[in-house]
């Protein structure tokens, strides 16, 4: 990394010293890794941040984000998947209803064409009987 000398402007300033500083509360930052550089153009020496260190923690928690994003996403997909099923299952029931309405009055145009022709055959026996002078017995 290029650190620019304060003094000089030279950007060949080398690394002689480091140590980190830990911010107090959470909302001063990140840890900072500082550093002690020297200017080999004016010999100026100068404080400098070497890099913005990230604690295991932040590291830590930005992982869990990132699962919780995925898993979100995850869900959402789950979600799609059963609004879905639940919209084709709905339209089988649909279907299933109008089907099964449709056998209902098959089968009750069924049973009526049935009992008018049963009251046709009595019609048919009962002439026969009285053409051949069959007397019913009367039920005692
Ligand atoms: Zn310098």
């Amino acid at each position: 990394m290029l650190v620019k000398c304060p003094k000089c402007g030279s950007e060949t300033a080398t690394l002689v010293k480091t140590w980190t500083i830990s911010p107090r509360k959470p909302e001063e930052g990140t840890p900072k890794l500082m550093g002690i550089f020297e200017c080999p153009n004016c010999e100026a020496k100068f404080r400098a941040i070497v890099e913005e260190a990230k604690s295991e923690e932040t590291v830590s928690i930005k992982n869990m984000v990132e699962r919780i994003k995925v898993i979100k996403g995850e869900l959402m997909q789950t979600l799609k998947n059963l609004r879905e099923k639940i919209k084709t299952l709905e339209t089988e029931r649909t279907n299933l209803m109008i089907e099964i309405e449709k056998l209902k009055k098959a089968a009750e145009s069924r049973v009526s064409a049935l009992e008018s022709e049963v009251n046709m055959l009595r019609e048919e026996v009962k002439s026969l009987r009285e053409l051949l002078g069959y007397v019913e017995e009367k039920e005692k």
